[in-house]
């Protein structure tokens, strides 16, 4: 029996669908709107935490539905700056990654969208023991919640860039959002959500006509299709064109600026050539470009790039108005390359 084919899911739903679900267990309505709160407001841990649900319906609960609460495994805090990684298990033993970072302007989460991932890229961590699955919509959610309960902080911003590839876990990924700037829940607004993908055309056509106003980030990493392809498989199956197309139809449906995600690899794609080809792929596009020094993974030999090299690349695409700035790196000191804390939990066998 896979995990959660046999149980509703009661976090992954609607109000709607909650309260459909009420009446079909004999309950009045109301207290959808009721579970909803303890769920998505006031981020309940169980079901004992919830102090006006009747017993009786706790008890329903109990047996006939799965109550996703994530447990935290280990946290890292960085000493430099605060940033904390989570480390979290899931109902079936899986495990997964979440970062929680302070900036200037509000507290950012970034989450994981699968348990693992199959798109291959060669300088990521995540991708090495391939997909286990892909996670639920409140597996999501829950990510965020617990870093809320567990911080006392508010969140303003969540970035979908953790371990998995958000497009290739489509629907849940929709119904996550959904939930998450619902005004009966966390209610954080929809510009404050960045999904990045490593372009997966149809599905990026297909968000731009959700009629969300979220941005997508787009992993680009060469800017050729040669170069592309040399790091990522997925350039084997959508072509750098077509990637292209779908960023600019993104922005027509949307009106939402792309942002274009390059980290450079020593040796790899941080050429002043780079530099210029990036420049008139992108050009024309509204846009912005964040570069991102190479995090060295242990298992690839990939570099990052010397830091004159990359100061070097941001002043060429600057010389030709291309907005572009460099990630600063959050948590230098915990980090180990995205992917990393759970994969070495994995292979300690807990
Ligand atoms: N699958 C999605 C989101 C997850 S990865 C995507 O491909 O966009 C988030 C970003 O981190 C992507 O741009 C990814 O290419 C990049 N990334 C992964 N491993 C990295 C590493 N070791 N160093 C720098 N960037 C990395």
């Amino acid at each position: 029996m896979e995990f959660g084919e046999d149980k509703t899911d009661v976090k992954s739903l609607s109000l709607e669908e909650l309260q459909a679900e009420m009446v079909n267990i004999g309950e009045k309505p109301f207290r959808a709107k009721q579970l909803y709160e303890w769920f998505h407001k006031k981020l309940a841990r169980d079901y004992d935490e919830m102090r006006n649900i009747p017993k009786s319906l706790k008890e329903k609960l109990e047996s006939g539905y799965t109550y996703t609460s994530l447990k935290i495994v280990e946290v890292q805090t960085s000493q430099i700056d605060g940033t904390k990684k989570y480390l979290f298990s899931l109902a079936d033993g899986n495990l997964v990654e979440s970062v929680w970072m302070q900036y200037h302007h509000g507290n950012s989460v970034c989450i994981s969208s699968q348990v693992g991932c199959r798109m291959g890229c060669k300088f990521c961590a995540s991708t090495i023991g391939g997909l286990e699955r892909g996670l639920t919509p409140s597996e999501m959610l829950d990510q965020i919640y617990a870093i809320v309960r567990d911080t006392g902080e508010r969140v303003s911003n969540v970035v979908v860039m953790g371990t998995g590839e958000p497009l290739d876990n489509y629907d849940s990924l929709l119904r996550f959002i959904r939930l998450l700037t619902d005004e009966n829940g966390l209610n954080i607004s929809q510009r404050n959500i960045t999904v990045s993908t490593c372009g997966i055309v149809e599905n990026m056509k297909r968000l731009a006509g959700e009629n969300l106003q979220i941005t997508l980030a787009l992993s680009l990493h060469g800017a050729t299709q040669e170069k592309r392809r040399t790091l990522m498989p997925i350039a084997d199956k959508y072509g750098l064109d077509e990637v292209i197309a779908a960023c600019r139809y993104y922005f027509e449906k949307t009106g939402r600026r792309i942002t274009f995600e390059y980290s450079l690899v020593g040796g790899v794609n941080d050429t002043d050539e780079d530099a210029e080809n990036l420049c008139s792929l992108v050009k024309g596009i509204n846009c912005h470009i964040n570069l991102i020094p190479v995090n060295p993974i242990k298992e690839r030999d990939f570099v990052e790039s010397a830091k004159e090299n990359v100061m070097r690349f941001k002043e060429k695409l600057e010389q030709r108005h291309v907005n572009a700035t460099v990630r600063r790196e959050m948590g230098r000191d915990i980090d180990g390359a995205c992917g990393q804390l759970r994969r070495r939990y994995a292979k300690a066998g807990r």
